[in-house]
C-alpha cells in the first residue's frame, strides 16, 4: 500500500494505515460483496424467510435472525438529498474535497436512503437533487500468505460519481 507524501514507507504496507477491509475469503463472511463488486454489481443480502433487505449486507437477518441470506441488487443511481463537504483538513489517504451524500434510490429499491462517498467531483460542483451513479474503483492491494508465499490480493471498493450532462 503506498502512502504518497511518507518516503519512509515507499513499498511498504503499513497495516495500521490500512482504512480499507480485508475481502478475500478466507478473511471476511461478506465476501461476496466485494466479489459481485469486482463485477460492477451493487449488492446486499435480503432475507430468504422474512424478505428482510439489510444494508450493509449481513451474515444473519436483523429482523428474524435467519441465518438463510441471498444478494439482491440495488439501483446503481439515485438522486442527492443532502450532503457535506470537506475541502481542507481531510483525513490521510483521502483527496479533498471529501464529499459524502444521502442518496435517495428511488422507489423501487428495498433501501430508500443510502450514505456514499461521492468521487470524481470537484469542490463546489454538486447540488442537491443531482444524478449520481454507482461507481467502483480500485484501492490498494494487501499482503496475504499463501502456501508460504506472500501475494498481494487485489481489493476494489465503491461510492457514487456525478452523472455527466
Ligand atoms: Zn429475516
Amino acid at each position: 500500500m503506498a502512502v504518497s507524501g511518507i518516503p519512509l514507507l515507499d513499498d511498504k504496507y503499513p497495516v495500521t494505515m490500512d482504512m480499507w477491509p480485508v475481502e478475500d475469503e478466507q478473511f471476511n463472511r461478506i465476501y461476496q460483496f466485494y466479489d459481485n463488486l469486482k463485477e460492477g454489481k451493487f449488492t446486499t443480502t435480503k432475507c430468504k424467510s422474512c424478505g428482510y433487505v439489510s444494508w450493509p449486507p449481513r451474515v444473519l437477518c436483523p429482523e428474524c435472525y435467519a441465518e438463510e441470506l441471498e444478494w439482491t441488487e440495488l439501483p446503481k443511481r439515485g438522486k442527492v438529498l443532502t450532503f457535506s463537504e470537506e475541502v481542507r483538513g481531510v483525513p490521510l489517504g483521502f483527496e479533498s474535497p471529501l464529499i459524502h451524500a444521502w442518496i435517495d434510490l428511488g422507489q423501487k429499491s428495498p433501501i430508500k436512503k443510502f450514505l456514499s462517498r461521492i468521487i470524481n467531483c470537484p469542490a463546489g460542483k454538486l447540488k442537491e437533487g443531482d444524478e449520481v451513479q454507482f461507481v467502483v474503483f480500485d484501492i490498494p492491494a494487501h499482503p496475504k500468505e499463501v502456501k508460504r508465499e506472500t501475494v498481494m490480493s487485489e481489493r476494489v471498493f465503491f461510492a457514487f460519481e456525478p452523472v455527466e450532462k
